[in-house]
């Protein structure tokens, strides 16, 4: 078979740095992203024969483990049946039904095909309902590549140290605000200054994309207080942690028992199993002013897809209790394994939690990471000698400090034992790590 390094190369001259997506093209890590062949339950295997423990987990969908048997055979009877209508399928309301019955608030649904869609959509729709203009966003936080929300954003923007995108124009920037994370007094300031301006807040649930921030108790419940009260908009992208941090996202770890639900939530990774699906939900009246009822236009010739909803049924359907338990009771012994080796290698660094997503951060321990700006003053230059290391010894890590580390119901204790032996080694390598000048 042809080698990952010359898949590489060709790749380079049919498609802008190789890749379909910035992140895999490793350029924070440097090196030869292995091009992947198979997955199955907690693996990866590459173009060159070699399997690799997976905590990247396709970024999310791959709650279940890859190739979960339930979601494999619900897709491949759905293929049996078609591939796409272009009209109205059962499943779609199935679908919505499932995460209507786990996230509070949501009554009604709209599928889409990316997490940028729903948010996209979710922007447009919170400026067409409330008739205002600006949005409010929080630096670091990701929601996708819209235009409107790329000022300040995390995931590959973090990694390249980009301010924003080429491409955007100055007004489309000009409305929107971006502020500190966890600054409530930012928040109350904004709304003082341009209150009757703002459409909505759009937050992440738990900030993953600048490396995983832990939203201080009841900055939620906050946003959603202040953005009622001043008749904008809370939309909470529950894209990375929906159906992951908990059966109901993040939202489930705080709004569930704080008693607060945000006006708009939008979704995507784990909701299509793996396939491209996302939606938008929540109230009724905000939603019922989406395009066929209402004057906000939104549409989707591969939307609500037969074979993307047979994924997404399987996936929710499977996604029990006892698979978060299993996640969360994995996740804090890999957090454990980590900081151990972490610090017996010297390492200063801290954990980053949001539930079970984590992530690490270098040089942080005495104060932690609250914000982006704090996210980028860590050691990140410790980081790609890191995760080398575990790369050779067969861990598949995000290839970027700024993204969460993902487990599944798939890793076994076989698996979790390969991780924790090749942290020493790593640990290691991060200790020795340079500042490059
Ligand atoms: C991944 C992500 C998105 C964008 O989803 P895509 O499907 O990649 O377009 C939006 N918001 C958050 C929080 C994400 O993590």
């Amino acid at each position: 078979m042809t080698s990952s390094a010359e898949l590489f190369a060709t790749a380079q001259q049919l498609m802008p740095g190789g890749v379909n997506s910035p992140v895999r093209a490793f350029g924070s890590v440097g090196g030869v992203p292995p091009f992947m062949v198979s997955a199955k339950g907690a693996y990866l295997s590459d173009a060159d024969g070699n399997d690799y423990v997976d905590l990247v987990c396709s970024w999310g969908p791959a709650l279940l483990g890859h190739a979960h048997p339930a979601i494999q055979d619900a897709v491949h009877s759905a293929v049996d049946r078609g591939l796409s209508f272009g009209a109205s399928t059962p499943d779609e309301g199935k679908l919505a039904r499932l995460v209507m019955d786990r996230f509070g608030g949501v009554e009604r649904m709209r599928m889409v095909s990316t997490g940028t869609e729903a948010t996209m959509t979710a922007v447009r729709l919170a400026r067409g309902y409330t008739g205002r203009d600006l949005i409010v966003k929080f630096a670091g936080c990701y929601h996708g590549h819209l235009d409107s929300l790329l000022a300040a954003a995390g995931s590959g923007l973090a990694t390249l140290a980009l301010p924003g995108s080429a491409g955007v124009t100055a007004a489309t920037a000009a409305e929107t605000l971006v502020l500190a994370y966890n600054d409530r007094e930012a928040i109350t300031a904004a709304f003082a200054e341009h209150g009757d301006k703002i459409a909505a807040v759009i937050t992440e649930s738990a900030p993953c994309n600048m490396g995983v921030v832990t939203p201080e108790d009841g900055f939620n419940k906050f946003l959603a207080e202040t953005t009622t009260a001043n008749g904008a908009l809370l939309i909470l992208d529950e894209v990375l942690t929906g159906f992951r941090a908990s059966d109901a996202g993040y939202w489930g770890l705080t709004g569930r028992t704080e008693g607060w639900t945000p006006d708009l939530y939008t979704f995507g990774k784990v909701i299509g199993g793996g396939l491209p699906t996302a939606a938008l939900g929540g109230r009724a009246e905000v939603m019922d002013y989406l395009s066929p009822l209402g004057p906000v236009y939104q549409a989707g010739t591969l939307s609500g897809n037969p074979v993307a909803m047979a994924a997404g049924i399987a996936q929710l359907t499977h996604a029990t209790p006892e698979v978060y338990a299993h996640i969360d009771a994995k996740s804090l012994e890999l957090q454990g394994a980590l900081t151990e080796a972490l610090t017996e290698a010297g390492v200063d660094h801290s954990i980053q939690r949001a539930g079970n997503l984590f992530s690490v951060a270098f040089g942080t321990s005495e104060t932690g990471v609250h914000n982006y700006a704090e996210a980028q003053a860590q050691e990140a230059y410790r980081y790609a000698p890191f995760f080398h290391s575990m790369l050779s010894s067969g861990i598949y890590l995000p290839p970027s400090v700024f993204e969460a580390w993902f487990l599944s119901s798939a890793h076994d204790d076989e698996a979790m034992n390969k991780i924790f032996d090749a942290l020493p080694a790593a640990a290691s390598a991060a200790a020795s790590a340079v500042p490059a000048v």
